[in-house]
C-alpha cells in the first residue's frame, strides 16, 4: 500500500504512514480470487471465444455468479483507498484473457460515465441495469467515438435536441467502434447539444433498454480482443425522456451559459477524470504482457536446441530479463497513477497518461518478443502468445492512442499547446 504524502515536497508526514509497496490482506485476497477465476474459467475458454468472435455470455454469467461481474464488485474494488485494488483485479483478469476480460469489463465504461456525470438517482436507476442479475446478465456500452471523431472528440456530429413540449431529447447520429454497442441493455451516448461550442457543448445521455431508434450497425471484425463485441450504433430520431440527460438539464444549462459567456468550463475536471481512469486500462495491458512473459519463460526452459535449453542462450535470457523489467516498471507507473487518482493528487505531469502509454507499449513489445522466443510455435494458433499479441495492440489505440498520450504528457509538462 502506498503511503499518503503531504503537499510539501511529497515527503511523508512525521508519524504518518510510511511508504510501502506491500499489499494489505484485502488486496492479496482479491488478487487471489480474481486470479483463480482467470486461471480456472477464463483461460480454458480463451481460444474458443477468440475463434468464435462472439460475446462469451456463459463466462460473463459465471463471473456474475461469483460476484465478479456486478456493481458490488466494482464498488468493492473502488472502495480501496489506496486505489490499487482496481488495477490489481484488472491485471489478473486480463492475465487470463483480454478478449473475455473486455467482455466482462466493457460495461464499466458506461458505468464510469454514469458514476462520473449522473445524479445519485440516475446512478441508482441505471448502474444496476447495466449489469442485470446473475440469472439474467446485461451489458452496458459507452458510445463516444464516431467515424469522423476518434482522437478528435470535438468533431462529434451526433446531436441531441430538446423537445420542450414532451420533455424529451431527440438524438440523431452514428457511433463507431462501441464496445457492446447494440447488444447492451444500457447505452451511454455522447452527443452535441450545441455544435458551435465543440467538446464544451457535449452532454451524456442514457438510452434506456429497448428505446426505438437505437440500433446496432455493422459488427466490427477485429485483429484481436475478438471475444469482445464491437459495433457501430445508429441513432435515428431516438427519443429519450428528459431525465436521461446525465447530471440533469439545470446543470447543463448553467454549464452552457458559463461557456457562452467565455468563462472557464469544467474541461479541466474532465481531463482529471480521464487521467484517473487510464491506469485501469494500463493494468489490463499489463495482464496481457505478464501472461506472455510467463508463457515464454516456461517455454524457454523446456525447449531444447543445440543440446541445451534455449534459455541458456543470453539472447533469450536477456530478452526475458528485459520483459520482466519493463513489465515491473510499467506496473509501478500504473500503481502510482491509480493511487494519485484515488487520493485526489493533481496529475501535474499527466501521470495517468504516462501509465497507460507505458503499459500499452510494453504489452505490444513483450507479446511480440514472446512470439520470437516461441519461434514457429509462437506464430501459430496452437500457442496462446500470438493471440496475446493481437490483443495487446489495441492498448496503443483505444482510450487515447499512444500519440495522444504523448500529446497530453508533453502539454502538461511544457505548458505549451503542442500539436
Ligand atoms: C476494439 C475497439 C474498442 C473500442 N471501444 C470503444 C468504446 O467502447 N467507445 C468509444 O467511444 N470508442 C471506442 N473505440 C474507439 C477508439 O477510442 C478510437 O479508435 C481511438 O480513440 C482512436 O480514434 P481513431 O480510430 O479515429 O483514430 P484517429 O484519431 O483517426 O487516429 C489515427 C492516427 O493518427 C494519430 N493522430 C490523430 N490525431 C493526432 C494528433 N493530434 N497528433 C498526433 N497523432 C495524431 C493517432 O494517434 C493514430 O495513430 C474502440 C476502438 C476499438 C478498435
Amino acid at each position: 500500500m502506498l503511503a499518503e504524502v503531504t503537499g510539501d515536497g511529497g515527503l511523508p508526514q512525521e508519524g504518518g504512514p510510511k511508504f510501502t509497496l506491500e499489499l494489505n490482506q484485502d488486496q492479496k485476497d482479491i488478487r487471489e480470487w480474481v486470479h483463480g477465476f482467470a486461471e480456472g474459467v477464463v483461460r480454458p475458454a480463451a481460444a474458443e471465444w477468440d475463434e468464435r468472435e462472439e460475446t462469451p455470455w456463459p463466462v460473463i454469467q459465471e463471473a456474475a455468479k461469483i460476484g465478479l461481474y456486478g456493481f458490488e464488485a466494482l464498488g468493492q474494488f473502488w472502495a480501496d483507498e489506496t486505489g490499487l485494488t482496481l488495477p490489481i483485479a484488472n491485471e489478473e483478469l486480463f492475465w487470463g484473457d483480454a478478449g473475455i476480460g473486455m467482455a466482462i469489463m466493457g460495461t464499466s465504461l458506461a458505468v464510469a460515465a454514469i458514476f462520473g456525470q449522473g445524479t445519485p438517482e440516475q446512478m441508482g436507476e441505471w448502474i444496476p441495469q447495466c449489469f442485470g442479475t446473475a440469472d439474467d446478465v446485461k451489458l452496458g456500452a459507452f458510445c463516444a467515438s464516431e467515424p469522423d471523431a476518434g482522437s478528435d472528440v470535438s468533431a462529434i456530429r451526433t446531436t441531441a435536441k430538446y423537445d420542450e413540449a414532451k420533455d424529451e431529447w431527440v438524438i440523431n447520429g452514428q457511433k463507431a467502434w462501441a464496445t457492446n454497442g447494440g447488444i447492451a441493455n444500457v447505452h451511454v451516448v455522447i452527443a452535441s447539444v450545441d455544435r458551435e461550442l465543440g467538446s464544451r457543448g457535449h452532454a451524456a445521455f442514457v438510452i434506456p433498454p429497448g428505446t426505438k431508434g437505437c440500433e446496432q450497425g455493422a459488427k466490427v471484425k477485429k485483429h484481436g480482443l475478438r471475444a469482445s463485441h464491437t459495433a457501430d450504433v445508429h441513432l435515428d430520431d431516438c427519443r429519450v425522456p428528459g431525465a436521461c440527460l446525465l447530471g440533469g438539464k439545470e446543470k447543463l444549462d448553467e454549464r452552457l451559459a458559463r461557456v457562452r459567456e467565455g468563462k472557464k468550463s469544467k474541461s479541466q475536471a474532465a481531463m482529471q477524470t480521464f487521467e484517473a481512469s487510464r491506469p485501469t486500462v494500463g493494468a489490463q495491458a499489463l495482464g496481457i504482457a505478464r501472461a506472455a512473459y510467463e508463457y515464454a519463460l516456461d517455454y524457454a526452459k523446456e525447449r531444447r536446441q543445440f543440446g541445451r535449453a534455449i534459455v541458456e542462450n543470453q539472447a533469450i535470457a536477456f530478452t526475458l530479463a528485459d520483459m520482466k523489467l519493463e513489465i515491473d516498471a510499467a506496473r509501478l507507473l500504473v500503481w502510482r497513477a491509480a493511487w494519485m487518482g484515488r487520493s485526489g493528487q493533481k496529475f501535474e505531469n499527466a501521470e495517468g497518461s504516462m501509465s497507460k502509454l507505458k503499459a500499452g507499449e510494453v504489452a505490444v513489445w513483450s507479446t511480440e518478443r514472446a512470439i520470437q522466443i516461441l519461434g514457429g510455435n509462437g506464430y501459430t494458433r496452437e500457442f496462446p502468445v500470438e493471440r496475446m499479441h493481437r490483443d495487446a495492440k489495441i492498448y496503443t489505440i483505444f482510450e487515447g492512442t499512444s500519440e495522444i498520450q504523448r500529446l497530453v504528457i508533453s502539454r502538461a509538462l511544457s505548458g505549451v499547446h503542442v500539436k
